[in-house]
């Protein structure tokens, strides 16, 4: 959940406004994942992914490999938040420059009413996406790993993904808004500067997320929040300062119950990574966008 909807926030919780980050020491940034670590769920859906076949026999020539579809590629994963944020405000609280303006290095994000985390959700759906997108040949660089942590700040994030020089990146979160409010939204950055040649393929990466998550799940596009699914924001640094074409998507509305159980369940977070993968097989190699 990000800080715009001041007003609900505000009702909400006034220590859950979103906007990633935490603290600008804090550690252990990049973990980045390789295709050796395959072998996880994903490449099933991609029939030209399959492994060669181990009957060759001696002496002939093993087939060649059908070339993955994210082979050579890098993918940027910055699941928001941190679970450790909660406890120490003090570092999330630091101001950072967002490329507009000064905000806070990250916050705690929002949880459902029964406690389930935004980070928590965050990280579960990174870790699928992480694991879809390496069976399909990407590099994956993620911003953390664990939900034990403080931030790191949103600034850092951003670098994080700028210096992998990713091909594609995806800030996932899940919102905070209205009770009464559901769905998805996609936020897509605003020209800054720093972003200008990123827009474009930004806003064409963001429709090809909002067309996967319509095809691979039942959540719908927010009925609150943005127009038809997408909104442009440009007081976020992960949008603000990015090099490389990135999105932020709140995935569903954690306070409302439809959305709520939704989120919390494996089996949509697996859904939304595999939207999320579709997306990002359709920006970087042109495939179109199946039913999930
Ligand atoms: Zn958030």
């Amino acid at each position: 959940m990000l800080k715009t909807r001041r007003l609900a926030i505000a009702v909400l919780a006034p220590a859950m406004l979103c906007a990633a980050c935490a603290t600008p020491d804090s550690k252990p940034p990049s973990v980045v994942g390789s295709i050796a670590a395959a072998g996880l769920s994903g490449a099933a859906r991609h029939p030209v992914s399959a492994a060669p076949s181990s009957g060759a026999g001696h002496g002939a020539s093993r087939p060649v490999a059908a070339k993955l579809p994210l082979a050579g590629k890098t993918v940027g994963i910055d699941p928001g938040h941190d679970g450790g944020n909660f406890n120490d405000a003090a570092s999330i609280d630091t101001m950072v420059w967002n490329g507009r303006a000064e905000e806070t290095c990250d916050t705690t994000g929002t949880a459902t009413a029964s406690g389930y985390t935004e980070s928590r959700f965050n990280l579960s759906v990174a870790t699928y996406l992480r694991a879809d997108l390496i069976a399909d040949g990407a590099r994956v660089v993620m911003t953390r790993t664990s939900d034990h942590g403080v931030g790191p700040c949103v600034t850092t994030r951003a670098q994080i993904i700028n210096q992998a020089h990713a091909d594609v990146a995806i800030d996932i979160h899940a919102d905070g808004g209205p009770a009464n409010g559901r769905g998805f939204t996609v936020l897509e950055p605003v020209a800054d500067g720093t972003n200008d040649k990123v827009i474009r393929p930004s806003m064409a990466f963001g429709a090809d997320v909002r067309d996967a998550m319509l095809a691979y799940t039942t959540m719908p596009v927010s009925n609150y929040y943005g127009a038809s699914g997408v909104l442009e924001r440009d007081n976020l640094a992960g949008l603000n300062l990015t090099t490389v074409p990135k999105i932020l998507i709140e995935c569903g509305n954690m306070p409302n119950p439809t959305d709520a159980t939704m989120l919390t369940s494996p089996a949509f977070q697996q859904q939304a990574a595999r939207a999320l993968t579709a997306a990002i097989v359709a920006f970087l190699t042109g495939r179109t966008i199946q039913k999930g």
